[in-house]
Formats: structure tokens, C-alpha cells, sequence
């Protein structure tokens, strides 16, 4: 029964009679209200935000005590007292609601303006409180203890309220259309925590206060279940907090839910009548508090852990980008450098050419001896102009390809045939093997292939002394296969990983041969991926037909490298290649 019997012994706030219910709506809204409230104020002193925040809480839990005493008190004229305060905190809340609603959206505080406004708006239950015009008397009749409210005051305090209720609506939603998505989100959640709270707040009054003014309703408990909505309020904010750190509050999930545990467990003590529940209610709260601050130490050590993690990776990723814009400069200087060369180079090719062919009359031959060796060591480094301009096109992104149908049968012999003479000035015995039927035409571009299989060939008789080397062209239905076999040096297993990467030299090839700056291969292998082929080596050479072994050492056991090209390859169009770089134009 909700009224106390006046000659029951009672104390202001608890009461034997009152319904359980009751302190179970109050106590918890009270504690959390207040709780939050101090601790957003002193998480971020400063901020107007935080100041609002905790009068509301004030205000609220002011307004949740004295509705407490009005219910539990014997004593009319602390019940009268007490009632006389509902309307100016009712309206107090709402407009300090539109307050925290308006500087969390706008970030500042509200114009002078608005200020008055509000002071205006308040400014009624002020004066009025004092007065009969709020609380007129005493009606026994209704329940025994209900203060008799005036109309014109009510009517007042509960407009003012949805005013502010629509207010805060109107502002939200007229904001939520410019925000970033982002804060549209935190926009939502507030808005619809803040005024789910007020709406339940004030229409549970505002029934209750009508409905019983027009006697229709007998109590006023409905009054009761308006609290559960600052409950529901503060979740919200811990949501946004958590999620969003809004009010620039760090706080980590588990932290609030250990909380709200703590809360709802110490909650049931409202609940719970006998003793025997009380003790168990007492006991899983101390448990459940021990293992939440032990849960809260782990997290807080594994977030701790995480953004130093975070730090390194971030720090690391500006140092790569760094590495990433340096080899950027780099691969422009080389490729400025090269074309610079170039030009110069192959004209001195061209020069000596003509010497050597007698255009500029006959040359002596000690002359044509000297001749030889400038054109030797002058087209290696037209070579090494050419293999540094394609790393730099590699790694612009811009190399271009013309696709079109070719055989390969005649590109294999044509560079056994201009390898010949090499060969032959090495005494190595340099020999071809081609299929017995022809392959079908492949879709390449062919002077691509025909640089990377130069320069295997080339490879094969710089790094062999004695023996020979064999080109190979076989193939299937689905590939063709070229493989070019040496008896020379071999590669030793350490040596195997990096082979296909720039600038990479074995210490042996170093010895034997002095030139070479380890580019042919990353081109070859870029080359023969763009075709949605591959190239590997194997050494030490397999027996025929036999399966190269994975791992081994293969020094002084030759070596075999294999260029494999799919017959057909759907991702190549003809004619279509990709962009002309200005340096491919050139
Ligand atoms: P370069 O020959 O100009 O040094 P490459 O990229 O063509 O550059 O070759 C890279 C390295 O691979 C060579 O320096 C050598 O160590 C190894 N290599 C290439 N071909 C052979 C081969 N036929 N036999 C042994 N080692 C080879």
C-alpha cells in the first residue's frame, strides 16, 4: 500500500510500508545519476559539458529524494515542503537537458539570447513556488497525503517541459543533416537516450498528477517506473563514452560494465526481504566487484600492450613511406641518368660500327684490335643503361607492352645464331633443340621475350669456362617452355633465394666476371609475369627429363634456367597494351 498509515512510526525516507518498487526506482537512479555525474565532472573539470551534466544529476537525484520523502513521510508539512519543489526541478531538468543536448552538438555554449530566454521560461516557478498558486493544501481524501496541486501551475510546469522536450528534438534533427557520419551516430544515441528519459520522466508524472487530479486514477505510482529512465539515460551516455570517448573520456568497456554490475547486484538489496537473501546478495556483490577489478587490470594491461604496438606499427609506416618516396627519387634520378647516357652511348656504337666496317676507310689493325674492345665495353654499357631504364619503368609502374601472335621457333634461333660467334670465342659448343612439330603462335610481346632470353643465354656463356650450353624449346597444349642449360659455375644454394632480385650478384660471378650489376633476371622475371608466364632456376642440373632437386648445393654443376609461357592467356588482348610512359615514348 502506497499510503503510509499515520499511525504507523515511520522515517523520512524508509518506510516498513512502502513498496519495494520504490526505492528499487529511486536508489539505483539516485547512485547512478549522481555517480556519473561526478565522474564525467572530475574525468574533465573544465569542459561546460561536464558542469551541465552534474546538475543535472543533481537536480534529478534532488528531485528522486524529495519524491522519496513524499512518499514514505507521516509528517504533512515535510511532505507539503517537499512536493512544493517538483515543478521548478521538473523544469529546471528539462531546460538543462536542452543545455547538455545543445553544447554537445554545437560544441559552445548558447548565445546570451537563449540564456534569457530560458531564465524566462523558469523564471515563473521561481516565484510562484513559494506560493499557494503551487501547492494550495492538503487533501486528506486522496489517499490520505497528496498535496493539492494547483491547476494553472501544473498546466504551466508541464508545457514548459515539452517545450523543451520538442526543443531538444527539433534542434537534433535540424543538426544530424550536416554532421559527418560519424557524429550522426552519437547524435542518434544521445538524442534518443536524453528524451526517452525526459518523456518518460515527465508523462508518468503528467499522468499520474492529471489522472488523479480528475480522480480517475487512485495512486500515484505510476510516478515510480519515470525513473528508470535516467537508468537508461546514463547507459547511453556510458555507450558514447565508451564507444566514441565522448567528452574526452577514456574509459574501456569493461570498466562501465563492471559498474553497472556492481549497480544492478547492489540493487536487488531492495529486493531482497529475508535475511538469508541479503547475505547472498552481499556476498556475490563482493565476488563479482573482486574478479570485475582483476578483469579490468588484464584489459587495461593488454590495451596498454596493444597501442604501444599500435605506436610502432604507426611509426614504422611513416618510415616506410619515407623508404617508399626515397627509392621513388631514386628510380627517377636512375631513369633521368640513363636517358642522359643513352643517347651519347649508342651513338658511339654507331661511330665504331661504321669504323670497323671500313665506311671512313680501311683501319689499321692494331687500330681495329683497340676498336674491338671500345665496342665490347661499350655495348655492355649501352646493356646496363638499358637493364637500369627498365628497373625504373618497372617501378613507375609504366613499362609498356605491343602484344601480338608470334612463333618462337624463329626468335630461339635467331639468338642461338647471334650468340654463335660468343661461343665459339669461349670454345663452348652452343646448341639448340627445338620441338619436332611446331608450336602453335603464342601471344607475346616478342622483343621483351627476346631480352629476357638474351640474357640468359648471355649468362649462361659468362659464367660457363668449358662445356657448353643448350636451348631448349619444347611445349604442351597449355605451355611453352624455354630453357636455357649451362655446364658452368652453378649456383650455390645460398645463393638460389635472392637470384631474381635487383642488384643481386653471387660473390663467385663477382670473381669471373668483373661487369654485371645483377638487373638482367628482376627484368626477366618482371617480363615473363607480365605474359602470365614464370622463370625459375634450377641448379645443380637434373638428368634428362629427371626432376630438379628443391634444395642442394649446385656449385661447379651447371645451371638451368626456364622461362615458361602459357599458350593462352586470356588476360592479354592483342592491342591493348598498357599506358606509354614518357620515358617508353623516348
Ligand atoms: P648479371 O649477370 O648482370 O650479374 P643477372 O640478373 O642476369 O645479372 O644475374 C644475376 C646473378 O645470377 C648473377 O650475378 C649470377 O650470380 C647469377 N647467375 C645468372 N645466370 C647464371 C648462370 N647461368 N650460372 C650461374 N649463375 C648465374
Amino acid at each position: 500500500m502506497i499510503c503510509p498509515d499515520l499511525a504507523v512510526p515511520s522515517y523520512i525516507i524508509f518506510s516498513a510500508d512502502a513498496p519495494p518498487l520504490l526505492y528499487y526506482s529511486h536508489i539505483p537512479a539516485i547512485v547512478i545519476s549522481l555517480f556519473f555525474g561526478f565522474f564525467v565532472y572530475f574525468k574533465n573539470k573544465y569542459s561546460l559539458i561536464s558542469k551541465i551534466l552534474l546538475s543535472m544529476s543533481i537536480v534529478f537525484s534532488s528531485w528522486a529524494i524529495l519524491n522519496l520523502i513524499v512518499w514514505t513521510s507521516v509528517n504533512s508539512n515535510v511532505i507539503i515542503f517537499s512536493w512544493s519543489f517538483f515543478g521548478i526541478l521538473n523544469v529546471l531538468l528539462s531546460i538543462l537537458s536542452l543545455y547538455f543536448v545543445y553544447v554537445f552538438i554545437e560544441k559552445k555554449d548558447v548565445s546570451i539570447r537563449i540564456k534569457v530566454l530560458l531564465g524566462l521560461i523558469i523564471l515563473p516557478t521561481i516565484i510562484f513556488t513559494p506560493t499557494r498558486y503551487n501547492l494550495s493544501g492538503f487533501d486528506l481524501t486522496l489517499c490520505g497525503c497528496a498535496g493539492f496541486e494547483e491547476k494553472y501551475f501544473l498546466d504551466y510546469y508541464y508545457i514548459a517541459s515539452f517545450l523543451m522536450f520538442f526543443w531538444i528534438l527539433f534542434l537534433a534533427i535540424s543538426r544530424y543533416r550536416k554532421a559527418e557520419q560519424k557524429f550522426k551516430k552519437q547524435i542518434v544515441l544521445l538524442t534518443i537516450g536524453i528524451e526517452s528519459f525526459l518523456f518518460s520522466f515527465f508523462i508518468t508524472g503528467f499522468l499520474a498528477s492529471y489522472l488523479a487530479d480528475i480522480g480517475y486514477l487512485k495512486d500515484y505510482r505510476f510516478e515510480q517506473y519515470g525513473l528508470f529512465g535516467m537508468t537508461f539515460f546514463m547507459g547511453m551516455l556510458a555507450f558514447l563514452i565508451v564507444k566514441y570517448k565522448a567528452f574526452n573520456i577514456k574509459l574501456i568497456g569493461t570498466q562501465a560494465l563492471v559498474v553497472a554490475q556492481f549497480i544492478l547486484i547492489g540493487s536487488m538489496f531492495f529486493f531482497a526481504q529475508s535475511l538469508t537473501n541479503q547475505i547472498l546478495v552481499g556476498v556475490t556483490l563482493i565476488g563479482t566487484t573482486i574478479m570485475g577489478g582483476y578483469v579490468i587490470r588484464s584489459v587495461k594491461a593488454e590495451i596498454a600492450r596493444k597501442e604501444e604496438l599500435q605506436k610502432i606499427s604507426d611509426a614504422l609506416a611513416i618510415a616506410n613511406q619515407r623508404l617508399k618516396e626515397l627509392d621513388l627519387t631514386k628510380s627517377e634520378f636512375i631513369s633521368i641518368a640513363s636517358h642522359q647516357l643513352r643517347t651519347p652511348l649508342t651513338a658511339i656504337k654507331g661511330y665504331i660500327s661504321l669504323i670497323l666496317e671500313g665506311s671512313y676507310g680501311k683501319v689499321p689493325a692494331v687500330i681495329q684490335d683497340v676498336l674491338d674492345k671500345v665496342y665490347t665495353v661499350n655495348s655492355r654499357l649501352v646493356h646496363l643503361v638499358e637493364d637500369l631504364l627498365n628497373v625504373s619503368r618497372i617501378e613507375a609502374g609504366c613499362i609498356q607492352y605491343s602484344f601480338v601472335q608470334a612463333q618462337l621457333e624463329p626468335l630461339v634461333a635467331e639468338l642461338v645464331e647471334m650468340f654463335t660467334p660468343t661461343a665459339r670465342s669461349k670454345n663452348l659448343l652452343l646448341q639448340m633443340r627445338l620441338p619436332k612439330k611446331p608450336l602453335p603462335p603464342l601471344t607475346i610481346d616478342p622483343n621483351k621475350i627476346k631480352e629476357v632470353l638474351s640474357n640468359l643465354i648471355d649468362n649462361a656463356l659468362k659464367y660457363t669456362k668449358e662445356g657448353g650450353v643448350t636451348v631448349t624449346l619444347e611445349g604442351d597444349k597449355k605451355r611453352a617452355r624455354i630453357s636455357v642449360t649451362d655446364t658452368g659455375i652453378g649456383i650455390r644454394a645460398e645463393d638460389k633465394e635472392n637470384l631474381f632480385e635487383k642488384f643481386t650478384r653471387s660473390k663467385e660471378t663477382t670473381k669471373m666476371v668483373a661487369s654485371g650489376a645483377g638487373l638482367g633476371l628482376y627484368v626477366g622475371k618482371n617480363f615473363v609475369e607480365a605474359h602470365g608466364g614464370r622463370i625459375w632456376a634450377e641448379s645443380p642440373v637434373p638428368s634428362e627429363g629427371g626432376q630438379a632437386p628443391m634444395e642442394g648445393d649446385g656449385a661447379d654443376k651447371g645451371s638451368r634456367f626456364i622461362i615458361e609461357l602459357p599458350l593462352v592467356n586470356p588476360k592479354i588482348h592483342i592491342g591493348i597494351s598498357d599506358q606509354p610512359s614518357p620515358s617508353e615514348k623516348t
